[in-house]
């Protein structure tokens, strides 16, 4: 199948709505339930009506436009066009802009469907102003999100409260679950990691989603004197917590490549300039390819920490926060996917997704697969996200062949 491969169109879409909600310096801020994604959605809106694609919001402002072809359960593809404060042009939208490409794309080469082809925009991916991450995925998915309807936004607004604004009424999220009607998911985005870009291939094919362990973790020492207590006679809380991450950094790094762990937060008691910590707190966030993967880390780090515990003389407990499971991309997908890229003339190589997405949510129920684009440098979540106009046009054109397959 030939494709045009000017990137104009696209490019022009990412512009375009870049400016909806934008600083002028390809900042962008479009958070949930505000005039500003709305004008996005309306933006959108009018896209889907240039291709011909029906509308349809659902109870959740999830944003439809399907391509009305063949029968069958639809093939969805999309990401979402909200952002966090002050965010970039291309974390979510350039995952719509492609599904909006590929569905132009395939109509000009005369691709006939054999199934509807339909994109989506999720409602809040990144839950910036509600604390309520992948919020129209998870609707979309059938969880129940009623223990939501307390949250707040800075300015004291409720959730309930900014929707009704919409014209949408939170009691009624559990009509958007929509997941048992479609037959299939694909999300391309950018990788917000360097790998693709410091090695110049084209395309990552997504092989899982990676689980997220979330630990906690309290040493106990004993507070005294800073200035009397000498320091071979001290159980020092903090010291022990940094002995801790050290030895924890350590053995990361004799790990895979994939395995990840940070230490985000952490806090001392009683927290005074000349007193020896009692007790210090921190936080665990690590990631791995898989269950089993992720069960050695827990191992690891409680055995580790509980020798360095008793080393210093300060007892160590670590508590588990959270887990969520790894999401695997479906291995048909994923190898369409990977043909579609060489049919294409596109490099590409297998990778993880060390970040969540609305597909960890599509994904337990349908047939999913995702594919990134290079990040400039990596960076998302900022201004300077950068993609290239040609590594855009060719994620749009590898979509438009992977989905030419799924609905072929
Ligand atoms: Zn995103």
């Amino acid at each position: 199948m030939e494709l045009d491969r000017d990137p104009g169109t696209l490019w022009s879409w990412i512009t375009g709505l870049g400016e909806i909600g934008g600083h002028g310096d390809g900042g962008v801020t479009r958070m949930a339930w505000t005039p500003e994604l709305r004008a996005g959605n309306a933006w959108l809106r009018e896209r889907y009506e240039e291709l011909g694609l029906s509308v349809a919001e659902d109870a959740a402002g999830n944003l439809f436009g399907t391509w009305e072809a063949g029968e069958g359960p639809p093939v969805l593809v999309g990401s979402h066009i909200d952002t966090v404060p002050r965010g970039g042009r291309f974390d979510g939208a350039l995952g719509v802009h492609c599904g909006l490409e590929a569905v132009r794309l395939l109509q000009q080469a005369g691709h006939a469907p054999r199934r509807p082809l339909r994109i989506v925009g999720w409602m809040d991916e990144e839950g910036a102003r509600f604390k309520t991450p992948t919020f129209g995925s998870r609707a979309f998915a059938g969880h129940d999100l009623s223990g939501l309807s307390g949250q707040t936004d800075d300015e004291g607004v409720t959730l309930p409260e900014a929707m009704a604004g919409w014209g949408r009424d939170f009691e009624r999220l559990p009509e958007a679950r929509g997941v048992d009607g479609i037959g299939a998911y694909l999300e391309l985005h950018i990788e917000q990691g360097p790998t693709l870009e410091e090695r110049a291939i084209d395309i990552g094919v997504v092989t899982t989603i990676v689980a997220v362990l979330g630990l906690r973790v309290r040493f106990e020492g004993v507070a005294n004197h800073a200035g009397t207590t000498p320091m071979d006679r001290r159980r020092d809380a903090l010291v022990a917590a940094a002995d801790g991450i050290g030895r924890l950094q350590e053995w990361i790094a004799t790990q895979s490549y994939d395995t990840r762990l940070t230490v985000g937060i952490i806090e001392a008691e009683p927290g005074g300039f000349n007193v020896i910590p009692s007790a210090c707190e921190f936080t665990i966030d690590a990631r791995a390819v898989s269950e089993t993967a992720v069960a050695a880390v827990e191992r690891e780090v409680r055995g580790v920490l509980a020798s360095v515990g008793e080393a210093h003389g300060t007892p160590c407990t670590v508590r588990r926060t959270h887990l969520i499971d790894a999401v695997p991309v479906d291995p048909a997908i994923a190898d369409a996917i990977e043909a579609a890229a060489a049919a294409d003339g596109a490099t590409a190589v297998r990778m993880p997704s060390g970040g969540g997405h609305d597909a960890s949510h599509v994904g337990p129920h349908v047939p999913m697969g995702m594919l990134f684009v290079p990040s400039r440098a990596g960076i998302s979540h900022n201004p300077l996200e950068h993609t290239e106009p040609g590594q855009c046009h060719a994620g749009a054109r590898v979509l438009a062949r992977a989905l030419a397959t799924l609905t072929g």
